[in-house]
């Protein structure tokens, strides 16, 4: 049954609510946390209390830090701030670029790890339910990954704290990597609270942190154990740094209205997955109505392109001097762009140097590096198998824009406003990295499903239950 939409803004309304109360006690308790955190940091602990019967070569550290720009991780191994590692490579996420579909598809087929998807924590297609929150059935795609703190007051705080925040969860993780001869599979949320309210500058500050632990992480257990744990960090997704604009859902429901569509249940009812306040976004509607809300959507302003599903691929429009058109086809591992009025995703040129019907691997190579990295491959899967129920229509926000629910606009607004988003096909807000102290890859870019693959066993008994759990 498809439930009323003011059940949306209701839920909105607490949720709005909640955040302020946690925001203003996290504002509080923050001078105290960075005191603590920052300013009486004591050395390192890492106790030689060992689990028994496990071989130091064992431990290991695979650790996904939120929101990190390719740019950002290769400039900073550039000045020397990355220690230990390799170069970073360019890693180029999924779409929607949303942590709750790109941590999960960094575990690709290893077992138990289906990414749960872009919808399953906001909207429930065949029920029509709009979910709100800290969803608990939601969260078993983030599940294997370990992390402090968790719940809702963790994700406050990290909005709040930030690179406190940030700071607290690396220190945890590297002492948690020491006392354990185990491999580690964990996730550093707090970096997104970083990149989303402080800006660059801080991010890399506090990436620079991170690697600084490692680094003492791994002398200390080469002091100690004579053995250096590898260690392989990788990012989710990429970031834009820049002024925003905000579109709304009922500026949506506006531009809709002109052909007769609303926002809702009904036969010309669409429903729109409130992400947040990103980059990206995500409609559901009849499939016959696919194409006509694409239309729609690609002439509003701030909507850069968008996508609706069809048999075998997808159409693509935008609107730039007039309407642009194109169809991505995909059949049996390989892809098709093929325009019918303008280049909406920007990719004639290069798509000539592979056609006809390259293959993931040749289209991930020619254009990782493109305004929309890889993108016939990763609309394919957003439009399959990303997620549970895949949408009917994707949109990807031009630069400086956001769209979302004024619930979250409100919220971020309170502090201080977003000067950094994600989400989005294009380049800044896709491209991730991903680096190793033990090399492991051929050369080139990497896809979310291709970075921990070379230790896909020890990944696995990175989450297996510790000693003692
Ligand atoms: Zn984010």
């Amino acid at each position: 049954m498809m439930r009323d939409n003011r059940n949306v803004s209701r839920s909105e309304g607490a949720s709005l609510l909640v955040l302020v109360a946690l925001y203003l006690w996290t504002r509080l308790m923050s001078l105290r946390q960075a005191r603590r955190l920052h300013l009486s940091v004591p050395p390192p602990e890492v106790p030689v209390a060992l689990d028994p019967g496990r071989s130091q070569a064992e431990r290991a550290l695979f650790l996904v830090v939120a929101a990190i720009p390719f740019d950002l991780a290769r400039d900073l191994w550039r000045a020397g701030r990355m220690p230990g590692f390799g170069e970073p490579r360019p890693m180029v996420s999924v779409f929607p670029s949303l942590t709750h579909v790109a941590v999960p598809a960094l575990l690709g087929d290893l077992p138990h790890t289906r990414p749960f998807g872009y919808e399953a924590r906001y909207f429930h297609p065949p029920s029509g339910e709009v979910r709100g929150g800290l969803d608990p059935d939601s969260e078993r795609g983030m599940a294997p990954y370990r992390g402090r703190p968790e719940g809702p007051l963790g994700h406050a705080a990290t909005y709040t704290l930030t690179r406190a925040m940030a700071f607290g969860q690396i220190r945890w993780m590297a002492r948690q990597v020491g006392q354990h001869a185990n491999p580690w599979l964990g996730y550093l949320p707090a970096t997104d609270g970083v990149a989303h309210f402080d800006g660059r500058e801080a991010l890399g500050e506090a990436v620079a942190d991170i690697f600084e632990q490692l680094a003492v992480l791994r002398e200390t257990c080469l002091e100690r154990d004579g053995v250096v744990p590898d260690v392989v960090v990788c990012s989710d997704h990429g970031v834009c740094f820049s002024e925003l604009q905000h579109l709304g859902i009922d500026d949506v429901a506006r531009v809709l209205a002109l052909e007769g569509y609303t926002v809702g249940p009904g036969d010309r009812g669409v429903h729109f997955a409130p992400m947040g306040d990103v980059g990206g976004g995500a409609a559901w509607c009849g499939d016959e109505h696919g194409a006509a809300v694409a239309n729609l959507l690609a002439s509003t302003p701030g909507i850069e392109l968008a996508m609706a599903a069809r048999e075998g691929g997808c159409e693509v429009f935008r609107v730039r001097d007039g309407l642009e058109h194109a169809v991505v086809a995909w059949r049996d591992g390989r892809f098709d762009y093929r325009t019918v009025r303008g280049d909406p995703l920007d990719l004639e040129s290069l798509w000539r140097g592979i056609a006809p019907w390259p293959d993931a691997q040749a289209v991930l190579e020619t254009t990782w590096d493109a305004r929309y990295p890889c993108a016939p491959v990763r609309l394919q899967e957003a439009f399959t198998d990303l997620v549970q129920w895949p949408a009917t229509v994707l949109f990807s926000m031009a630069p400086g824009w956001t769209f979302g629910s004024a619930a979250t606009y409100a919220a971020s607004l309170l502090r201080g406003g977003q000067v950094a988003t994600h989400g989005a096909l294009s380049r800044a807000q896709t491209l991730g990295f991903a680096a190793s102290t033990t090399g492991g890859w051929e050369p080139g870019p990497l896809r979310p499903a291709s970075v921990f693959a070379p230790w896909q066993d020890r990944v696995l008994a990175g989450y297996a239950p510790l000693p003692g759990d």
